[in-house]
């Protein structure tokens, strides 16, 4: 089995090490004997429907937003919104985050127009949300389990009514740092804050995505043959340590 991972725009949203989640999945899924191929799509790439098993849009700071929200109007935008709502999966962390929900509002530049994929908006705001973070989630497995990682961003995201945040935070900001909740998924997409980079500290939102792409490109059910987790474990909970 082979899979496409799409690296959206990687040379403008690649902050914190969010590359750490590309090599994650690429990892994770060779360790099982699936092929996984990356795919740099960025400003002015064509991006077709079909092509992109698994999307990955990282963190970017408000100027490489500008440029890439430009960009995503042109026609990027819709096809990824046509393939998640086809049940591709995806990650976005933070800035990529921010431009898939309606808009994202900087502090002092004009309103970004979002792709619309999460029901959520974002302005910025004064407070930087920086640190470490833990949430509670129970929707990349049957029991709830925790995400670990770090954080660090001044826009103040709302979920509209209906939407399903990925989870509730335990330590640090989330969303907005007011209302607990943090992140959100929408069929097999995930928006959050979490840096660190978020995968290789927490194995099992990576085995998640890897399953609901095999799923969705091999239309089968798909049971990965587990993997070793002690050193990604030992990270996971050396991170959630820190809290004391
Ligand atoms: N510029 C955005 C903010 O500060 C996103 C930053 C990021 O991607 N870490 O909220």
């Amino acid at each position: 089995m082979k899979l496409i991972i799409g690296y959206l725009y990687h040379d403008l949203m690649n902050i914190y090490g969010d590359i750490g989640n590309i090599i994650a999945l690429q990892k994770r899924a060779e360790w099982r004997g699936i092929e996984a191929e990356v795919k740099y799509i960025s400003i002015g790439d064509s991006l077709k429907t079909g092509e992109v098993d698994i999307f990955f849009f990282g963190g970017g700071q408000d100027l490489s937003q500008e440029l890439v929200a430009k960009d995503l109007t042109k026609g990027k935008g819709k096809v990824i919104k046509s393939e998640v709502e086809k049940g591709v999966p995806l990650l976005s962390i933070c800035g990529g985050y921010q431009l898939l929900g309606d808009y994202y509002q900087p502090f002092d530049k004009p309103k970004l127009k979002g792709v619309g994929l999460f029901p959520a908006y974002t302005n910025a705001s004064n407070d930087r949300m920086i640190g470490n973070i833990v949430i509670q989630t129970s929707v990349i497995s049957r029991q709830s389990s925790d995400l670990v990682g770090f954080e660090n961003h001044s826009g103040k995201t709302k979920l509209k009514k209906g939407a399903k945040p990925l989870g509730q935070v335990l330590k640090g900001f989330g969303n907005n740092g007011e209302d607990r909740t943090e992140g959100c998924i929408y069929k097999n997409a995930v928006g959050c804050y979490i840096h660190g980079s978020l995968l290789p500290k927490n194995p099992r939102l990576t085995d998640w995505l890897l399953q609901k792409a095999l799923e969705k490109k091999y239309k089968k059910d798909v049971v990965l043959e587990p993997l070793n987790n002690e050193i990604e474990l030992k990270a996971h909970n050396k991170a959630i340590s820190k809290f004391g």
